[in-house]
């Protein structure tokens, strides 16, 4: 039977020269849910969220979307699936506009030409409804880190992402950053899409995350709804040890 959530993950395993740095991970990251991927340094989210954009082809294993067994060739690939992700480090082009950095990745006319009159109509439409004050026409790297994720985010709605993933997006944010992209996230659960959501900041995870999943040493420890999993627990998982005797 095809899997029920929107993005699925069987038996994904891969593997470095010798270094196993995946092996049979589980996952299934469901519509309207913001799902936590926790581990310490090293543990493999970020390999992970390479095998699910397709970055990585996995040695073993399957992914499906929607329920439909997948294969991407590169985030490009991914994203034209409706998988988008943002990292920590903003992989847009700071000297573009934000307008410009809006609008890569869409698929030009048919003459062959992108429409900038429609793209800046649509990134003005995409920032108003982030309630974003920024001025389409100046460079991009003109604007903070937190705003640039914002665009980036703006730039995966633009091309109809149905899981959006963030690597570490909060590193860099301060807390009033912090709180204009939860708020965004939260908008964004409503309406029915898949987050998944990389940080190693606990108090973020139980602010705004439904489910978790605890990846060690590249193997999956757990997966549960976050009400099952209290903080102590959740960090025995991420060490692999007892921290209090119970
Ligand atoms: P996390 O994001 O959880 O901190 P990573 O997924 O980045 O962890 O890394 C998991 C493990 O896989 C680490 O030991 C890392 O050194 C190793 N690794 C990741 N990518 C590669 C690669 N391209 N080649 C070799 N080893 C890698
Ligand atoms: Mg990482």
């Amino acid at each position: 039977m095809p899997p029920s959530a929107l993005l699925s993950l069987r038996d994904i395993a891969i593997s470095f020269g010798d270094f196993k740095a995946l092996q049979a991970i589980q996952a299934d990251f469901h519509a309207g849910e913001i799902h936590a991927l926790l581990g310490e340094n090293g543990a493999g989210k970020s390999t992970l969220i390479k095998v699910i954009t397709g970055v990585y082809q996995p040695d073993e294993g399957q992914l499906f979307l929607d329920g439909q067994a997948y294969r991407a060739g590169g985030s490009a690939e991914a994203q034209a699936l409706g998988i988008s992700t943002v990292y920590q480090e903003v992989n847009l082009i700071p000297t573009l506009t934000v307008a410009q950095n809006l609008s890569l990745g869409r698929q030009p006319t048919r003459f062959g030409l992108v429409r900038w009159g429609a793209a800046q109509r649509q990134a003005r439409a995409l920032l108003a409804r982030l309630e974003l004050e920024i001025d389409v026409n100046r460079p991009l790297g003109s604007y903070s880190i937190a705003i640039q994720q914002l665009v980036a985010i703006a730039r995966a709605l633009a091309l109809d992402a149905k899981v959006l993933i963030l690597d570490e997006p909060t590193a860099s944010l301060d807390g009033h950053e912090v709180e204009v992209l939860f708020g965004l996230l939260r908008q964004l659960r409503a309406q029915g899409m898949a987050i998944v959501f990389v940080t190693h900041f606990l108090d973020q995870v139980y602010a705004l995350c439904d489910r978790i999943t605890v990846l060690r040493n590249g193997r999956l420890v757990t997966s549960a709804p976050i009400a099952e999993l209290p903080r102590l627990k959740l960090v025995e998982q991420m060490l692999g040890r007892q921290l209090a005797p119970s």
